[in-house]
């Protein structure tokens, strides 16, 4: 939970594409494409950026974790995040 990674995002790059990464609970994800979609897990706060480490996930995973993760969320968007 201590991995703070907004402050190594910059640095922080795919080992296999050097694409850009984003990060979820327990895992970065690498962005740049569905060709490789490759997921470092986390452990202890530390992020595991080894390819022999990284596991593949399935395109629909890929995509909805990318979707989900990447940037900031928009504040415009108000479809049904802040119901009653
Ligand atoms: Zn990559």
């Amino acid at each position: 939970m201590s991995f703070d990674f907004d402050a190594v995002a910059d640095i922080l790059a795919c080992p296999k594409c050097h694409g850009p990464l984003i990060c979820t609970d327990d895992a970065l994800i690498c962005a740049r494409g569905a060709d490789h979609r490759l997921r470092f897990p986390i452990v202890d706060g530390i992020p595991r950026l080894l390819i022999e480490e990284a596991e593949e996930l399935p395109a629909d995973e890929w995509e909805a974790l990318v979707a989900a993760g990447s940037g900031p969320k928009n504040p415009d968007s108000d479809d049904s995040e802040s119901g009653p």
